[in-house]
């Protein structure tokens, strides 16, 4: 093996920067030339590209984002779009393509192997941590940590004012952002995309939770974390019902884009250095179609399609912490 490629596809995340440095210093580590791709899949089409030294990635550890760019492409779907980047690896004579993104890039990923025949591996790189096969995605705890800090300082304003607020927080169709950020900021009340798959709750049961909640504990601040993609028109009509049915002043807050920004936190940082070093070690050991994650605190190899075939479980304990031990409306005290 003399020659890998790396390039970061889909939806950004912190640490991408981190898993990019990783490759580039384990594959150099290695005696291999590690090339980048720009713009995602869009590169491997257009041959964008850039030899990647291990000077490139000075300073980049810390910074949120991804030097090679991201972005999403739809001619690479088509056969016409796979042939073309094959071709194209082919050219460059390049042995391994690690892909950094998340599920819609692994499908890309399994797409491309139809074409090609050199190793693909993947790493998770996303904020919503909604793949299968890995405790945590390489971005997500910087997202928690984002979208924490903003709670914290409505917590500040609602408690001064005595307001209702519903924060809505990333997570595509997933609920890790939104109950971990419930759990960390003492949320009194969090709506999930997995809790109301089957049946949205009442609005009246929602009512009568901010009214309990308010008869048992005075007039006071009242925190609602609301993950996009769960309520009808999204946290913004939610808290317009609300308004409407408790006669209270309800506001919405929609974090959006922040929580994809930032420096990464450290966990997404050693994440992403202990990933990107292993998936080099994975392909010059033969290895492909495969993500690398962690379990446990265990490098492990997942087959692509295993990381999307089916919804990934939320930690039951800490939705039963959050939604029943710690619901004081519930437990009536
Ligand atoms: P993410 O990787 O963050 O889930 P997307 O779902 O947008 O992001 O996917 C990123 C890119 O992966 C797409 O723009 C497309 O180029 C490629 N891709 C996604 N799904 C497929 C598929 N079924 N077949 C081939 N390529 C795909």
């Amino acid at each position: 093996m003399k020659r890998i490629a790396v390039l970061t596809s889909g939806g950004d995340a912190p640490g991408m920067n981190a898993a990019i440095r990783a490759i580039v210093l384990a594959g150099h580590y290695f005696g291999l030339e590690v090339i980048g791709y720009r713009h995602g899949f869009n590169g491997l089409l257009e041959q964008e590209y850039q030899i990647l030294q291990t000077s490139d990635v000075n300073n980049i550890i810390q910074r949120g984002g991804t030097i090679l760019k991201s972005a999403r492409c739809k001619p690479f779907k088509t056969d016409q779009g796979g042939q073309q980047a094959a071709a194209n690896l082919q050219a460059l004579e390049i042995d391994a393509l690690i892909i950094i993104g998340g599920d819609g890039s692994f499908r890309g990923a399994v797409h491309l192997s139809r074409f090609w025949s050199g190793a693909i591996l993947g790493l998770p790189g996303t904020i919503d941590n909604d793949i299968n096969g890995t405790d945590a995605t390489i971005g997500y705890y910087t997202a928690i940590d984002t979208a924490l800090e903003s709670i914290d300082k409505v917590r500040d304003t609602a408690d001064a004012f005595e307001r209702i607020f519903l924060i809505e927080v990333m997570g595509r169709h997933a609920g890790f952002i939104g109950l971990s950020a419930a759990v960390c900021s003492g949320a009194e009340q969090v709506l999930l995309p997995e809790l109301c798959t089957e049946q949205l709750p009442e609005l009246t049961e929602l009512v009568a939770h901010i009214q309990t909640a308010q008869q048992i504990r005075g007039k006071c601040s009242y925190i609602m974390v609301v993950s996009e993609n769960t309520w009808p028109g999204g946290s913004a009509v939610l808290a317009q019902q609300l308004a409407e049915k408790t006669g209270i002043d309800c506001r919405p807050v929609i974090l959006g884009h922040v929580q994809r920004g930032g420096s990464p936190v450290s966990l997404d940082r050693i994440l992403a250095s202990k990933l990107g070093a292993y998936a080099v070690e994975a392909a010059i050991g033969g290895k492909t179609g495969i993500m690398i994650g962690e379990q446990n605190q265990q490098v492990v190899e997942v087959p692509f399609p295993q990381t999307w075939d089916k919804a990934k479980s939320l930690d039951p304990y800490l939705l039963h912490i959050q939604t029943e031990m710690f619901d004081l409306v519930k437990n009536n005290h």
